[in-house]
């Protein structure tokens, strides 16, 4: 009797525990997702958000949470969900109108062949995924301009951003990654990124506890990008082997000191003179930074714990 008893409690303490643990990580996406919002002003008054729909976790999620900051949010804004079946063979397309009808949202789905114009015009065995994303992207920016959208919401996030900063540095390079908030080059759409400061960790778990009808992302045949999945093994091992290093990292990308770099488009390193005062950053002329091994981690010690305290505060009113 005892033994079921102690069994029954212990049940019921894991199952508060996974309640929380769910809470905790919804109010955690939530919040980063509208702190993003916040700091690049993503989204304005009277805003008709385009969400691009894939099928993918991150998609789901970006729009699962931009509903649900709509319902607090402190200014109005309207979400149409947006997707484009490529017509690729398997594409399973009763499932995204499916979810989209239960959720009773504004939606469109859209028809293009793509697929069939990517296989007539590429070669067997050459990478397809050039034309098949320019091709999307333009069918995208021509339906926003159709249904009146004023902003494009896509479902990148963190390590999207940081693979994109090492993609570039190692195989373009180039320091640049991508951002959060763009304009298109012809001047006629602005494209957001609301996931930019969520880890991709804490999608795919959000994405598992909300059981997203996810549609596989491999119906195209087409071989997975290699230089992006090298980028993705050795952050992962980073993180493993160095926690908090993803963080600092991404924080880098948010503390840039041009004056330190050696971009002559971008500071003006000609124009330095005798007088002038000290440029950001300091003068470390003669030293190499130094970083206290104990220091480091500490700090991102902190940015964590920080990071925790606040999961449960909703930011979006505060920072707007
Ligand atoms: S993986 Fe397939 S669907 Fe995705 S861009 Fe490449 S060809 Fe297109």
């Amino acid at each position: 009797m005892t033994v079921k008893h102690n069994n029954d409690e212990a049940k019921v303490k894991s199952s508060y525990q996974q309640h929380y643990n769910q809470n905790k990580l919804h109010k955690r996406l939530r919040r980063l997702t509208g702190q993003a919002i916040a700091d690049f002003n993503m989204i304005e008054e009277g805003d008709r958000v385009m969400v691009c729909l894939s099928g993918g976790k991150d998609s789901y999620t970006l729009l699962d949470i931009l509903l649900n900051l709509k319902m607090s949010a402190p200014i109005n804004f309207d979400l149409v969900a947006v997707n484009l079946d490529q017509k690729q063979p398997g594409f399973p397309e009763h499932v995204l109108p499916a979810y989209l009808d239960s959720l009773g949202i504004e939606y469109k789905i859209v028809q293009e062949n793509t697929y069939g114009i990517v296989k007539e015009k590429i070669p067997e065995g050459k990478t397809t995924c050039s034309l098949c994303s320019r091709l999307r992207r333009g069918i995208l920016y021509r339906t926003a301009t159709e249904i009146g959208a004023t902003k494009i919401a896509l479902g990148h996030h963190r390590d999207d951003i940081l693979e994109t900063l090492f993609l570039n540095m190692f195989y373009g390079g180039k320091l640049k990654a991508m951002p959060p908030k763009l304009m298109n080059d012809s001047g006629e759409h602005i494209i957001i990124r609301p996931l930019a400061y969520c880890k991709e960790d804490d999608i795919e778990k959000y994405a598992q506890i909300k059981q997203f009808p996810i549609i596989p992302c491999n119906l195209c045949g087409a071989q997975p990008n290699l230089q992006r999945q090298v980028i993705k093994e050795m952050l992962r091992d980073w993180h493993k082997k160095f926690p908090g290093r993803i963080e600092t990292m991404f924080r880098a990308t948010q503390n840039i000191t041009l004056s330190h770099l050696c971009d002559t488009h971008l500071f003006d390193f000609k124009g330095i003179k005798k007088g002038d005062t000290a440029i950001d950053g300091g003068d470390l002329a003669f030293d190499r930074e130094i970083f206290d091994a104990k220091t480091v981690p500490a700090n991102t010690a902190r940015f964590h714990n920080a990071d925790l305290a606040a999961e449960d505060k909703i930011l979006w009113k505060e920072i707007s």
